[in-house]
């Protein structure tokens, strides 16, 4: 941490703060200039007593802190990229895993015939969410235990991993008991009572990122997930709110690379909720291949005209090969070990 001084303190100000240093448990580095004057405070920022209050003090400047506040999602703690295993599939270090199932578990015959379909294209994984987070309340809201129900009924007779989204707290054990991978959507990224519960029921999770939400603040995210005890983490760019309208969001390709360089975890991409039109889901899809992508989530639905949420960004299920097969020799190309 570099604490900055106003132009002008006197010695008697800069003793104080170095005194206020050390009680921190910091070690501190005073360099005087002409004017100004800055404490290097040796540590380790990451410690609960931060020196960020030190801001306060009216000979103070500013506060600047140089270290990162992640560690364990971070490549300086871990150098290799890490490889998971999520209900019999690998992601991560050349694995690539596609997750595909509808926005919405509306019917039995709905998800069975999306589970028939995807699983003849080879997924693993179907998601669909139970309980759904819908911006306006007179919206579809899932059908949260029965859709729960749904997923599970899939899950024992297609032998499919799951992968669906938690809201809240208190549901966290009944989705756990179904899910292989609880789903932590854009609007909770930044819920961190919410991802500190999650943390501890024993799944995979995948972390959306929020549309407001910077590269740092989600692997911040993430960070409270593996403090929390959960190492198993996917990151997914899912697109972020920009002034463009063309598309639903803007896909962040460019956080895609960043996560990558910065972190040690998998991360995907959710073309479908950045495009929010069909029509652009292969063309992104591709895009998030070429950048180094480790898997995608895609939405598909048996007949995406009558799906009670997100009917538009929808792939058809029957036809999700046609997708998939133009997208492999892309996958083998890109999807090396690094
Ligand atoms: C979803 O996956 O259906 C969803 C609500 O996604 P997001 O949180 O990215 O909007
Ligand atoms: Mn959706």
């Amino acid at each position: 941490m570099i604490i900055v001084f106003k132009p002008h303190a006197t010695q008697e100000d800069i003793e104080k703060v170095k005194q206020k240093v050390v009680e921190f448990g910091y070690q501190p580095r005073i360099i005087q200039g002409v004017e100004q004057t800055v404490i290097a405070a040796v540590g380790d920022e990451t410690m609960h007593k931060s020196l960020e209050r030190l801001q306060t003090l009216p000979m103070i400047q500013k506060v600047v802190p140089i270290q990162k506040r992640y560690k364990m999602v971070s490549r300086e703690f871990h150098d290799d990229p890490s490889v998971l295993n999520v209900g019999g599939s690998k992601i991560g270090a050349g694995n690539f895993l596609m997750i595909a199932g509808p926005c919405s578990v509306e019917s039995r015959e709905q998800l069975r015939t999306a589970a028939k379909d995807l699983t003849a294209c080879g997924i693993k994984i179907i998601r669909g969410g139970a309980y759904k987070p819908r911006t306006s309340p007179y919206d579809f809201q899932g059908l949260k235990e029965d859709g729960l129900a749904l997923l599970a009924e899939i899950k024992e007779e297609f032998g499919v991993a799951i992968a669906t989204e938690i809201l809240s707290v208190p549901d966290v054990d009944k989705v756990a008991a179904v899910a292989d991978i609880l789903q932590i959507g854009a609007r909770n990224c930044q819920n961190y009572h919410l991802l500190e519960v999650v943390a501890g029921a024993g799944r995979t999770v995948l972390l959306k990122r929020g549309m407001a939400t910077l590269v740092d603040e989600w692997l911040s995210a993430a960070e409270y997930l593996i403090v929390h005890g959960c190492p198993n983490v996917i990151l997914c760019e899912r697109g972020i709110r920009t002034f463009e309208s063309s598309t639903r969001s803007t896909l962040d390709l460019s956080a895609v690379a960043v996560a990558k360089k910065q972190s040690h975890l998998p991360v995907i991409v959710d073309p479908s909720h950045a495009a929010g039109r069909a029509d652009l889901v292969l063309p992104l899809a591709k895009a998030a291949i070429a950048v180094g992508a480790d898997g995608l989530i895609v939405e598909s639905h048996p007949n995406p005209q009558e799906a009670c949420s997100d009917a538009a960004q929808q792939l058809p299920s029957g036809q999700f090969h046609e997708f998939y097969d133009e997208l492999k020799p892309l996958i083998e190309l890109c999807n090396k070990p690094r």
